[in-house]
């Protein structure tokens, strides 16, 4: 029936069957296709020519491409730092789609309905939520960093009963994978070793091929999802990216971002950003995301454990390093991040102190994360109390012939002008699903696509929030 070029395999559902369960998306009422990424398709090798009313009930999973096995997954996590076992309550992967150039990614929808893990929820999502995914995760790869993407919302035409009801909607989710931290976790909770060696084996195959080749594969897998996650967590921080839901069930394996449900990026600086309103005690806050994603590794080491030595006291022994190393990792590349920020050529032992200083400052002065940087990469002075610290910067900046040039292209490609900020994001969407104007959110996705790229008329998606600093709240959206 539909025009697009899936070429779906199933590798993960070859997997022991205790990962997942067989099922389908439950049909919809009324599909209608709310906004589709082309660039994506194109990239997929889908060649969406399809009408939009052809490739709504594709998207609303009412019928199953060929060669798609739909399926949910297994999976355990610790949220906000309690286990407990989850899985797949509102998602269905249809499969793994291989691109034409040969890369394979998940295809999941979003909010398909009921699966075996659903527990007291519906299995459905609403639409503003999904838009707000599709929002924040499409500018996320604009702005270079690793992440899901989002191929399409549909609007199911049927309600959803929230604390007030809402349209449904479902989003479809592309992936590396959605291997989680948490899937190992589902698998060592069980004991059951012969799906954490497939696990382990399907991770290295999708993942880190190189590791296939080491004596010692589940201890080089450790050590290649460490050093991932390292940068991913960098990434996040150089643009203000608070993810706000780090549970282990949201952490991939892949180094991908993964579940935006209350993320959103700070405007002033401040270490204990936090926009979750269920994150009371501030476990996911700004500044505290280095610390979280080792603690999560932590948990992943813990699965592997019997995997890597027979002998626990020899397998301990083995993984503590490699998990030590994202200390190390994340201090050195973040240090990097910052130099090229702050378009610091070379290495001076001065840096991490301008760094800190600048932060330090940032915060004192309740500055504007993104625009302080950028009002650096054009020179200026952001706010007159940096005036000491900002001479201090141009005269570490000044050493060497041609320096300032090269120092503010190194600026402009490490600082984005236009994030997602959080009242454009709101506004957006309010006149999506409210007012069925889907205008300002396109517009707003055009802003995003460049981030680096200053352009004119564009000045109002750089202004901050004008609520009250730490107004701003967010909800997981379930
Ligand atoms: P999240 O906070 O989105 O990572 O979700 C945590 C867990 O709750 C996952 O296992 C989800 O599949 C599940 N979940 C969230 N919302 C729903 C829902 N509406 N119905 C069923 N399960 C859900
Ligand atoms: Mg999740």
């Amino acid at each position: 029936m539909s025009a697009l070029r899936w070429h779906f395999d199933n590798s993960y559902a070859r997997l022991p069957e205790a990962l997942f369960s067989r099922q389908r998306p439950t049909p919809v009422r009324a599909p209608r296709l709310v906004i589709f990424n082309h660039a994506l398709a194109d990239t997929l090798g889908l060649e969406a020519g399809t009408a939009a009313d052809g490739l709504a009930p594709l998207f609303a999973g009412n019928m199953v491409p060929d060669g798609a096995m739909p399926i949910a997954q297994a999976y355990a996590g610790h949220q906000f730092g309690h286990f407990t076992v989850l899985g797949d309550g509102r998602a269905i992967a249809l499969g793994e789609h291989i691109a034409p150039d040969g890369r394979r990614f998940d295809i999941q929808l979003k909010g398909s309905g009921p699966t075996p893990y659903s527990r007291r929820g519906d299995g459905r999502a609403a639409l503003g939520p999904m838009l707000r995914e599709y929002v924040i995760s499409e500018a996320m790869h604009a702005l270079g960093i690793a992440t899901t993407r989002s191929l399409a919302v549909v609007a199911t035409g049927e309600p959803v009963y929230r604390e007030e009801t809402q349209p449904g909607a479902v989003l479809t989710r592309v992936a590396a994978s959605h291997l989680r931290v948490g899937t190992f976790q589902f698998a060592a909770a069980h004991r059951d070793i012969e799906s954490l060696r497939a696990l382990v084996t399907h991770a290295i195959d999708r993942h880190y091929p190189a590791c296939r080749d080491t004596d010692a594969p589940a201890l080089a897998l450790l050590r290649a999802v460490v050093d991932r996650q390292a940068s991913l967590v960098v990434d996040w921080m150089r643009v203000g990216f608070v993810h706000g839901v780090m549970n282990t069930d949201n952490m991939t394996i892949s180094g991908e971002t993964i579940d935006y449900g209350p993320c959103a990026f700070i405007d002033a600086y401040d270490p204990t950003t936090v926009f979750s309103s269920i994150d009371q005690g501030g476990r996911y806050a700004f500044g505290r995301q280095p610390r979280i994603a080792q603690w999560n590794l932590a948990r992943f080491a813990e699965t592997l454990l019997p995997l890597i030595h027979e002998d626990p006291d020899k397998a301990v022994e083995r993984a503590e390093p490699a998990l030590r190393a994202f200390q190390d990792l994340y201090e050195a590349r973040w240090l990097a991040m910052m130099r090229r920020k702050l378009g610091l050529l070379g290495e001076d032992a001065g840096d991490a102190a301008l760094a800190a200083d600048l932060l330090a400052g940032m915060q004192a002065q309740g500055a504007d994360y993104t625009n302080t940087f950028r009002a650096l990469s054009r020179g200026d002075l952001p706010v007159e109390g940096l005036r000491p610290w900002h001479d201090r910067w141009q005269a570490r900046r000044a050493q060497g012939a041609g320096a300032i040039e090269a120092s503010r292209d190194l600026m402009r490609q490490a600082n984005p002008v236009y994030i997602p900020r959080n009242h454009q994001v709101e506004a957006a969407l309010d006149a999506a699903v409210a007012g069925g104007d889907l205008q300002p959110l396109h517009r707003l996705l055009d802003v995003l696509a460049l981030p680096y790229v200053e352009r004119a008329g564009l000045a109002a998606y750089t202004e901050p929030n004008p609520a009250e600093p730490g107004a701003y709240q967010t909800f997981c959206g379930t």
